[in-house]
């Protein structure tokens, strides 16, 4: 298979879904790891909100937020798992975060994290 968006040659077990589209590991990572940098708008729009009216964040967020703080790094699943979330659902709040600079994604072996930004 081919990753969906830089095109390289990957294995069938290592193609991650992302948006709907089949990326291969580092793509993926990019993916996950960086919201929208096309979008500087959004960007612009989640910091001026931040300091204009401190973090409002949502239950959820702040859910997410609190568990990354605990446990420093915890990687998409199992942040899923002990919020009784689907691991879309972190994903989506956890882009919210990362536009907030309050979480960031990384790397650790084969696991993709999140930490505190
Ligand atoms: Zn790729």
């Amino acid at each position: 298979m081919n990753c969906d968006r830089c095109g390289a040659a990957t294995e069938p077990e290592d193609i991650k879904e992302h948006g709907g589209k089949k990326l291969c590991e580092d793509c993926y990572l990019d993916a996950v790891s960086q919201v929208k940098t096309c979008d500087p708008w959004a960007v612009h729009l989640a910091k001026s909100d931040k300091v204009r009216t401190g973090v409002t964040l949502t239950s959820r967020q702040e859910q997410l937020y609190n568990l990354v703080k605990e446990y420093k790094e915890i990687p998409f699943p199992e942040a899923a798992r002990r919020l009784d979330m689907t691991e879309e659902e972190v994903r989506h709040e956890f882009a919210t975060l990362r536009h907030l600079e309050l979480l960031k994604a990384c790397k650790r072996g084969d696991l993709v994290l999140m930490t505190l930004f």
